[in-house]
């Protein structure tokens, strides 16, 4: 994946705008701010509601890795000393735990898919 050189973030090829010279390995918020391109032609950056869709898509995808530190911290504030529920909860608190990274995992098709869905066309210049 390139690097701007303003910047120095690393995006893909997608996010550079087009051209040699003050044009070439330029990401499009940097070509944006520095005045290489005008906003028409930054179709990648999104409107509102695409942006608002892909935040979500986002959110729903790492959303898990909050909700178990979450229940952890449940637990062991109200349920831990509570028996025979404690212990019912604790498995099922491991069996989640456990879950999670293999369901991200599963899931990361459906989010790449659901991105790519949410990415506008991009036409690739010749020589990329
Ligand atoms: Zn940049």
């Amino acid at each position: 994946m390139p690097t701007c050189r303003h910047c120095s973030s690393t995006y893909s090829r997608e996010q550079f705008i087009h051209g040699n010279g003050p044009n070439s390995q330029v990401c499009v918020r940097c070509g944006l701010e520095k005045g290489l391109i005008t906003k028409d032609q930054a179709t990648n950056m999104y409107d509102d509601s695409l942006r608002s869709s892909r935040l979500q898509a986002m959110a729903r995808r790492y959303s898990v890795f909050m909700y178990i530190p979450l229940l952890w911290t449940l637990w062991i504030m109200v349920l831990s000393d509570v028996s025979p529920w404690g212990w019912y909860f604790l498995g099922l608190l491991v069996v989640l735990t456990l879950l999670a990274p293999v369901w991200f995992i599963y899931r990361g098709g459906q989010y790449s898919g659901d991105m790519a869905r949410l990415t506008p066309a991009y036409e690739r210049p010749k020589g990329h």
